[in-house]
């Protein structure tokens, strides 16, 4: 495309040949500028005078429709269309025919390009690809700055480069600052259409190739270890083998477009395809396939990385739209401080590679690439889920303060690891750890806990594309026992449903899925999947001792259903000659408060009772664990939740059956300060905490704190919070 002129030469030139080549009465082009409103920047058919006035808001009118879903549009009479917006200043009431598609880069729209007829007629399929071969010549030479100023498109945030505060949500907590490295990694392409299919298929099948290696080189990478994040690898490894992909790809060659051209249009295909599918799964794949897609334009590009060294700073964090696992592991993990995306789930592959780092991720943070230059300083808040773009001096050395004086804490806490866990006056307390990673496990030695006080078992099973098989169950239980070295493991059975969906076996439609068909329910529902994991953990353990709890469990009867279960397993196992747990411990969640009222006849079964107070403070106040309005409305530090935790456990200490902690509770000192007050002596929680409420407890003269907290259990105030506080502060308690 022509080069020569002012930008807006070139983009008449361009709409005009666009029109000649199309038989179209009208070719526009529309820019969106500041993130915000489309502008017609160029127009052969339309009023000349209407360029740079007629201004649309995305979502608004047929042109801001196709900006607002990122699809195209084809029309035989748009006027028709319920979206249709009319600006008299275009002259545009003649026509009634209109095809647009967008002009992306990326998953970023930068504008929209139409053409638009008098008459009324279809425009068919091979139309809208011409189009859409445009848009993306246009995509890159906007991104480029050839057609259009940069800085009228850029999304300013007030007034210049201010210092900006955004949220989002916690990928993985911790704080970190560093220097904003943009991750972009499209690259230019320069040509669409080739002479020679031939040759272009072989470009693409060396450039697969050699992505293929890449790959299989990281995942060779000792550096790796055997966690979850390199079974993301592997599972991401396979985008690279799917036939249907790959021979979308070679039809594309095969229809005249270069190797590049074609693997973008696959990619582009099937995001359209998916557009509207909300589908956490699903949009985890298609970020994974866009990994895959950049490293196919890099090869072809001749380049080996979208990753630019020369714009590393020593410490730094990246900023993206998404990102593959594999991607983010081509930055220097030395230097890598933080990572934040705008789009991105707890779910997603990239935010366990990252949590394998430990480096804080934010993520969904709205327009965060538009708002942030290459070099700005940056504060990633993993723990309140916030950015600080520009922040002012003061904010970095505020935040470099707390760096340090964690980094301060983490070493005394250190020094606390082989000193015992016990209160000034002798009470010993077993600090376990929640666990669900391999990688979690790597927390015991360091932390000296004594034990997997809740191994949440979905975990593994969340991070997989396909439901493992009783083998590699029995492998990952193994492992997890092996870690452990002699260190006990309570087992949760499957807890999905609720807020824990497995990618392949999709949501349950349920209305309430917290109050829906999960956990044991549907364990107990489907035996045979409850039971294969049964079985894994039984052939796991071998001789060892095993630790099973059932999670959801809301009477008597579904424990002794459950437990049933487990023992046919058993039977199998002995029937079959091999090895069977030499102890075995059955237990229950206690999360559904039902179960309080059957506690005389439940403790007479159970070998240990683990209080889920999540999910149990959540069915007690009616308050969804997740809903952020509802997060300060009721307290667990309440006269009211206290007493019930009491009555629970007051009850299996008498019945001398053990009872511990496994909720959030667990690992916040001051709630675990009240929990040893009402006689809980083991606390599970994650790894992260231990040292604090290690710290908090060996300050504590329990016996005294007990008779002061009893006194305050029959009050009718909504929180005793203040009131611990207090006597913490007063009795040097180290919360
Ligand atoms: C709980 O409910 O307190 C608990 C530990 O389980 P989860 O958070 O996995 O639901
Ligand atoms: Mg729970």
């Amino acid at each position: 495309m022509a080069r020569a002129g002012s930008a807006q030469e070139r983009l008449d030139q361009i709409v005009r040949l666009v029109a000649g080549e199309m038989v179209a009465e009208v070719c526009s082009i529309y820019v969106l500028r500041a993130g915000e409103v489309l502008e017609l920047y160029a127009t052969q058919g339309l009023n000349p005078d209407a360029v740079h006035r007629t201004r649309l808001r995305v979502g608004e009118g047929i042109v801001g429709d196709i900006a607002a879903h990122a699809r195209a549009l084809s029309l035989a009479d748009a006027q028709s269309h319920p979206n249709f917006a009319y600006r008299p200043e275009t002259g545009e009431e003649i026509y009634h025919s209109m095809a647009g598609v967008p002009v992306l880069r990326g998953d970023r729209v930068l504008g929209v390009l139409a053409i638009q007829n008098r008459r009324s007629r279809q425009y068919d399929e091979e139309e809208i690809e011409t189009l859409q071969n445009v848009a993306m010549v246009l995509a890159e030479l906007v991104a480029g700055g050839e057609l259009v100023n940069p800085n009228e498109i850029k999304q300013v945030d007030g007034i210049g480069l201010l210092p900006i505060r955004l949220d989002g949500v916690q990928l993985n907590g911790g704080v970190a600052i560093g220097r904003a490295v943009l991750h972009e990694p499209r690259i230019f392409i320069s040509r669409v259409v080739a002479e020679d299919p031939k040759t272009e298929l072989k470009r693409f099948g060396d450039a697969l190739h050699g992505v293929r290696a890449d790959l299989d080189r990281m995942l060779e990478d000792g550096d790796l270890g055997h966690g979850e994040h390199r079974e993301v690898l592997e599972t991401f490894r396979m985008f690279a083998d799917d036939r249907g992909w790959v021979e979308r790809i070679r039809e594309g060659i095969a229809d005249g477009l270069t190797a590049e051209a074609a693997v973008q249009r696959a990619f582009d295909d099937t995001r359209a395809r998916f557009a509207d599918i909300t589908d956490s799964y699903i949009r985890e794949r298609l970020s994974d396939l866009s990994d895959l897609t950049n490293r196919l334009l890099l090869r072809l590009s001749g380049r080996q990385s979208a990753v630019d060294p020369t714009q590393w700073s020593d410490e730094m964090v990246v900023v993206a739209r998404d990102l593959g696992p594999a991607e983010l592991l081509e930055y220097d993990r030395n230097k890598l401080r933080g990572l934040v995306l705008e789009e991105g789930s707890a779910l997603s592959h990239v935010a366990i590679v990252a949590r394998a780092l430990d480096i804080p991720v934010v993520g969904r943070v709205e327009n965060i690439l538009q708002r942030v230059e290459p070099g700005d300083a940056l504060i990633v808040d993993g723990d309140t889920a916030q950015v600080f773009v520009r922040p002012a001096e003061e904010i970095q050395q505020q935040i470099a303060d707390t760096i340090s004086l964690r980094e301060a804490q983490r070493q005394e806490y250190a020094r606390l690891r082989d000193l015992p866990a016990a209160t000034r006056d002798g009470v010993a307390v077993s600090l376990r750890v929640n666990a669900g990673l391999m990688i979690d496990l790597n927390h015991l030695e360091p932390t000296g806990a004594d034990g997997v006080g809740l191994y949440r078992t979905e975990i593994p099973f969340m991070v997989r594309s396909t439901f493992p098989d009783v083998e590699e169950q029995t492998s990952i239980y193994a492992r997890v026992l092996d870690a452990a070295a002699g260190r006990p493991v309570a087992f949760r059975t499957l807890d999905v449903g609720g807020d824990k969906v497995l990618p392949y076996v999709g949501a349950f439609d349920d209305e309430n899925p917290a109050m829906g068909w999960r956990a044991i329910r549907i364990g107990l529902d489907r035996p045979a999947m409850l039971r294969r994991q049964l079985r894994a953990l039984v052939a796991a353990a071998g001789v060892r001792p095993l630790q099973v709890m059932f999670p959801m469990i809301a009477d008597v009867a579904e424990f002794r259903a459950a437990s049933h279960l487990l023992e046919l397993e058993l039977q199998r196992a002995k029937t079959r000659g091999t090895s069977t747990p030499a102890r075995l411990s059955v237990g229950v969640m206690l999360e559904v408060p039902s179960l309080i009222w059957q506690l005389d006849a439940l403790l007479t079964e159970v070998d240990f009772v683990s209080i889920g107070t999540n999910d149990l403070m959540q069915f007690l106040f009616a308050a969804d664990r997740g809903n952020p309005r509802l997060g300060n409305r009721y307290d667990c530090l309440s006269p009211a939740a206290l007493r019930v935790l009491q009555f629970v456990v007051d009850g299996c200490n008498k019945a001398d059956v053990e009872v511990s902690i496994c909720g959030e509770m667990a690992g916040r000192p001051i709630e675990a300060l009240a929990l040893l007050g009402l006689g809980v002596r083991t606390l599970s929680m994650s790894p992260g905490s231990l040292g604090a409420v290690k710290s908090m407890l060996r300050s504590l003269d329990l016996a005294h704190f007990t008779a002061y907290l009893r006194g305050l259990l029959n009050g009718s105030e909504r929180s005793l919070r203040d009131k611990i506080a207090l006597y913490a502060r007063d009795r040097n308690v180290r919360l």
